[in-house]
């Protein structure tokens, strides 16, 4: 039976869209071409906040804080447990420089009507005990968690596929074409599929794949970020200890600790690369000494969507009203997938969104 929307890619924003779309009553085919997560998804910390370590852009919050608790609320419809753990964010300020750089945060964080708290080096220690002498400054957001990031894909899935979505994974869309301003096939390793909508949202390869079929310049760009992940051990912090050289540290829900992760502009080069590894390990013993002591069991990388311009993309393409891009949230897609999915669902069933979204559509690259 031909699907209503087709959802290129199985990650986590892939997976958001399809669980909104089969709610409203859209016959759903996602086609993934490896598995699902395989993508940034798969290798992501999954921290979930209101407003993020480099704030959060005007155009973004309201989609901000009605994904933080659209994903507390879909988790309980999921067979399997989301594994969130709700301990808040820890900004943690290691020089002075840095201890000066959280007040405009707090600021900004208590705007938001969040009751942050900012501490000096004895109650940051006091606080999360797990914290080295080197602290100088740290700052409490309590709205944020973490999950399990294959658990929330799969959950989105689940329950899209109990109302009807179909997935096939192992299919590689190789080209979209159109015809009269519409999308007319989804042209694929394993043939060609038809659909009334066809979303793109094939995370850092949603470029790519747009402007080899259309000529479209869509730029969206990988941004590696590396990680270690230790063995597990006892429950010790619930907290995500954030500094503000973009290095973060959380235990999951298993016990181990997820270290990363930087940001690197090389473009799909899937290496660990010895001066990062080093980099991480040495400021981590300083700044969680503990660390230190633990054994490291992996070591993986992901290619984060990142578009120019630090916005997603979501919306229609110009002059292609069913083909639409749901792609590029950069740092924070866990955070925004449940927004996106369901203002993708609102764009494709009811012609308009809850939210102003023009400042994320695709034709903003085709009048610069
Ligand atoms: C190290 C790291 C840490 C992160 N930490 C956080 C965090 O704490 N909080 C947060 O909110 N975000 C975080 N992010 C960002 C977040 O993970 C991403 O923004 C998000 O996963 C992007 O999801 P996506 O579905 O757009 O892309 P992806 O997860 O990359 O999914 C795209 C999918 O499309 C498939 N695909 C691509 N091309 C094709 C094709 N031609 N045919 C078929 N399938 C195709 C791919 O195989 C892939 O599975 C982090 C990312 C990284 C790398």
């Amino acid at each position: 039976m031909q699907p209503d929307v087709i959802i290129i890619g199985g990650g986590v924003i892939g997976a958001a869209c399809a669980y909104f779309l089969a709610g409203r009553g859209v016959k759903v085919l996602v086609l993934e071409r490896s598995h699902l997560g395989a993508g940034a998804s798969g290798t992501t910390a999954a921290i979930v906040s209101i407003s993020g370590s480099s704030g959060t852009p005007e155009a973004l919050r309201p989609l901000n804080v009605e994904g933080y608790h659209l994903i507390l609320k879909i988790a309980q419809e999921f067979d399997r447990s989301l594994e969130i753990i709700h301990g808040g964010m820890l900004y943690a300020a290691m020089n002075d420089r840095e201890a000066d750089e959280i007040r405009p945060f707090y600021e900004e964080i208590r705007q938001m009507g969040i009751d942050c708290k900012l501490m000096n080096p004895d109650e940051a220690r006091q606080f999360e005990p797990l914290l080295g002498p080197a602290i100088r400054a740290a700052l409490y957001n309590p709205a944020c968690y973490h999950v399990n990031p294959f658990r929330l894909v799969q959950g989105y899935l689940d329950v899209a596929m109990r109302q009807g979505a179909r997935i096939e994974c192992g299919v590689e869309v190789r080209e979209i074409t159109t015809s009269n301003g519409r999308v007319e096939q989804v042209v694929t390793d394993k043939g060609a599929y038809q659909a009334d909508w066809v979303v793109v949202a094939g995370g850092a390869h949603t470029s790519g794949l747009l402007s080899s079929s259309l000529g479209l310049r869509i730029p969206i760009v990988p941004a590696r970020g590396q990680v270690i992940l230790t063995e597990a051990c006892r429950r010790m912090t619930e907290h995500v200890i954030m500094f503000l050289n973009h290095l973060y540290v959380r235990q999951t829900a298993s016990g181990n600790f997820y270290l990363g992760s930087h940001t690197e502009f090389v473009g799909f080069e899937n290496r660990i690369t010895l001066e990062k590894i080093t980099a991480f390990t040495q400021f981590f013993t300083r700044a969680v000494p503990m660390l230190g002591r633990l054994r490291a069991l992996r070591f993986f990388a992901g290619f984060r969507p990142v578009c120019d311009d630090n916005l997603p993309v979501i919306g229609p393409v110009p002059g292609c009203p069913n083909l639409l891009v749901a792609s590029g949230h950069g740092r924070a897609g866990m955070r925004f997938s449940a927004s996106t999915g369901k203002s993708v669902s609102e764009m494709i069933v009811d012609g308009r969104t809850e939210h102003p979204m023009e400042a994320f559509s695709p034709g903003r690259f085709a009048q610069g």
